[in-house]
């Protein structure tokens, strides 16, 4: 994501820009969630000049793409996150972002940051989805399994011994 060059706000303090966004944000990545490179995150950010630096609010969204959690089907959703930063001129220990040396402001590391956070841990393609067989591999949504009765040949075998006289 492009910076943004916010010297005119800091000019003047208590001025306020309203400044669209919408590129892709690479790296954007768990286990079983992203947001794939040629999607782009797109929004509207408010950036306001207090004190301290500049104060940035809005939204972005876009798409994610996700594995489910339980039977590894692909599919995907629209996601939308709020932003409320303060992108302060002298970071000190507690600050987690600032403006750069030349007194712009990259977007990049608040979205990521928001993005990755919205990222569910254990994604579902649906809430109750049945998941894989721990057996066969089917999938249970499909009615796919085959081993419905749950009996192990060898405990089969073993029945059938005990009945012997
Ligand atoms: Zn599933
Ligand atoms: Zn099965």
């Amino acid at each position: 994501m492009r910076a943004i060059d916010v010297r005119d706000l800091l000019e003047r303090p208590g001025s306020a820009r309203t400044v669209k966004v919408r590129e892709p944000v690479p790296g954007l990545q768990t286990e079983l969630a992203e947001v794939p490179v040629d999607t782009p995150i797109a929004g509207e950010l408010t950036l306001e000049s207090v004190i301290e630096g500049i104060y940035v609010t809005g939204s972005v969204s876009g798409r994610m793409v996700f594995r489910c959690a339980r039977c590894l089907k692909e599919f995907d959703r629209d996601f939308d996150v709020e932003l409320r930063e303060l992108f302060v001129r002298e970071p000190g220990p507690d600050d987690d972002y600032a403006l750069g040396p030349e007194l712009e402001l990259d977007p990049e590391p608040m979205v990521r940051d928001a993005v990755v956070l919205d990222m569910p841990f254990s994604p579902l393609c649906t809430p109750d989805c049945l998941g894989l067989c721990e057996r066969c591999g089917g999938d249970r949504n499909l009615g796919e399994c085959s081993c419905a009765e749950p009996v192990d040949p060898r405990w089969a075998a073993l029945e059938g011994f005990r009945e012997e006289p």
